[in-house]
């Protein structure tokens, strides 16, 4: 039978001002150890949707008013964010969102700021990103506000990394990057969820690439999913491919 997934969305709906009904009933699961795409068009929903699991559309004023999130078959719709990070999951902002006056290595540190454990564990998680990310190895000590926009994505897995996470919820790490970059990138979310069994959550534009990744995908429009599968399926399907991915 399959495992239990780490996350279910179960019909959720948010609202933002009270009034501004933006997810009108999304339903998703991610399978433990699995890389799962949630696609569509910018304003589809899809950082809303993420936002929705790490709970941090409160500070924006929007709110799940219906569904439910179960982490790990647990209902989590009421913790904080941070009890969110310290239980496993935690989500990298689109757009990276460094601290630019700080060096690479102070923002990947930043990452550990809700664990206990001693410096000495920690140390060894700054190894282990840096084994990631070499490319971060050679620049921890330049301001992070001074690095490319690949290696400032990088810096944001990284310090998400830094957390020991289950589950990361990804938005757009191909946003503004070269090709190759996005490759570059791609593939060391693969490694990540290879070596160190992290899941993910993956809300991308970039459908093409996404789904050569994922292992199946959700396609959001307008607040809505209106269509799902497995990743090489959807990829090969006529619609995706005429409306996503531009091939028709
Ligand atoms: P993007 O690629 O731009 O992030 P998206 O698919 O992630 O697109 P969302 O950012 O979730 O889409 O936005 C979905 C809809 O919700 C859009 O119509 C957007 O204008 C609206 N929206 C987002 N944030 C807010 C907010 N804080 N207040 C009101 N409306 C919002």
């Amino acid at each position: 039978a399959p495992a239990e997934p780490i996350l279910r969305v179960n019909n959720i709906e948010v609202i933002y001002d009270h009034v501004i009904l933006v997810l009108k009933g999304v339903s998703l699961a991610v399978p433990e150890g699995g890389i799962v795409a949630l696609l569509g068009a910018n304003g589809a929903g899809k950082t809303t949707t993420l936002k929705a699991i790490s709970n941090l559309l409160r500070a924006e004023r929007g709110e799940v008013t219906k569904g439910s999130v179960e982490y790990q078959g647990r209902q989590v719709d009421a913790l904080t964010p941070n009890d969110l990070v310290k239980m496993g999951v935690v989500q990298v902002m689109e757009g990276r969102h460094c601290f630019g006056h700080l060096t690479v290595e102070e923002n990947l540190l930043t990452g550990a700021y809700t664990r206990r454990d001693g410096s000495a564990e920690i140390k060894k998680d700054l190894e282990m990103v840096y084994d990631y990310f070499p490319r971060l190895r050679e620049r921890r000590s330049s301001q992070a506000g001074y690095t490319s926009g690949g290696e400032q994505q990088m810096v944001a897995i990284g310090r998400a990394m830094m957390s020991r996470p289950k589950l990361i919820l990804l938005d757009e790490p191909s946003m503004g990057l070269a090709p190759q970059l996005v490759d570059e990138i791609f593939e060391i979310v693969h490694t990540l969820n290879q070596k160190e069994g992290v899941s993910f959550l993956l809300a991308e534009q970039n459908t093409m690439v996404a789904l050569r990744y994922a292992t199946f995908g959700y396609i959001l429009e307008n607040g809505r999913v209106v269509m799902e599968g497995e990743a090489g399926k959807l990829a090969e399907n006529d619609d995706v491919k005429e409306f996503y991915l531009g091939m028709a």
